[in-house]
């Protein structure tokens, strides 16, 4: 689970989080959709502490990250981080780029993390890609390589940026695909995206944020089929 508790962030004078409060339970897939500019990615940056928050509290399977006592590197271990950009390594194949964070900091032999590597790339159907670099893979080939990765950490939960938005429209199906399955197979997970349909079939809950709160939170179906407040409206309208 993540529990967010007033969760303030700021750069400078910038208030870009302004009293953040937001759960997610275990096994929910949780969609926060917003404008440019929202605090979006300042949110999910926060619940693994890329950035330290201003003010308030994050709990991650109970723990509280934002203790200043907390150890960083294990609960940055516990969650997977997909973004938009890939970020392979890319003097690496698909294989090495999975198989290496499991031996550096899980200090899994290199048989194993083989072993496990294998298995994810096949569970994100890119098993035959295994000795490919990354330049020769399509970016959605690369991105299902990046999840892959990811899950070879065995993550509590996972976290992601507009995971396809730097994705051509027709490779976006394909890693959707791929979220749908570990969303059924009760992943926890925090979803920024700009899928409304995705968000809306998937997503146990949608979050609409706009300057840095929570504007609507609710079941995906009311708040993009019917949502209450007229921001969330004018949002929509825009997007959809
Ligand atoms: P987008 O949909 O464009 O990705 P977003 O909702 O993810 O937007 P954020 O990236 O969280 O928005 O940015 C929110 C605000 O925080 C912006 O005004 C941005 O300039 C500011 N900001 C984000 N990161 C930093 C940083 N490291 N230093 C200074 N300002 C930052
Ligand atoms: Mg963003």
């Amino acid at each position: 689970a993540i529990e967010i508790a007033d969760l303030h962030k700021s750069f400078g004078d910038n208030q870009v989080l302004q009293g953040i409060d937001l759960t997610v339970e275990p096994g929910q897939v949780v969609c926060v959709i917003g404008p440019s500019g929202s605090g979006k990615s300042t949110l999910l940056r926060c619940v693994n502490l890329l950035e330290t928050p201003t003010r308030g509290k994050v709990f991650v399977e109970g723990v509280e990250v934002t203790d200043p006592d907390v150890d960083l590197d294990a609960v940055r271990r516990r969650i997977g981080m997909v973004f938009q950009q890939f970020n392979l390594f890319p003097h690496m194949t698909a294989l090495q780029n999975v198989m290496i964070a499991q031996q550096r900091v899980l200090k899994r032999s290199k048989k194993e993390a083989e072993i496990v590597a294998r298995e994810n790339l096949e569970k994100v159907g890119v098993g035959d890609k295994c000795d490919t670099h990354p330049g020769q893979l399509s970016g959605g080939q690369q991105q299902r390589v990046a999840i892959a990765r990811a899950l070879a950490m065995n993550p509590d939960l996972m976290l992601f940026d507009e995971p396809t938005s730097a994705l051509d429209p027709e490779l976006v199906g394909d890693v959707l695909a791929v979220m749908r399955k570990l969303a059924e197979e009760g992943m926890t997970m925090l979803v920024v995206t700009h899928e409304m349909g995705f968000a809306r079939e998937v997503a146990d809950r949608v979050v609409f944020m706009d300057g840095g709160v929570v504007v609507e939170d609710g079941p995906a179906s009311q708040v993009i089929g019917d949502p209450a407040q007229e921001r969330t409206k004018t949002f929509l309208r825009r997007v959809l």
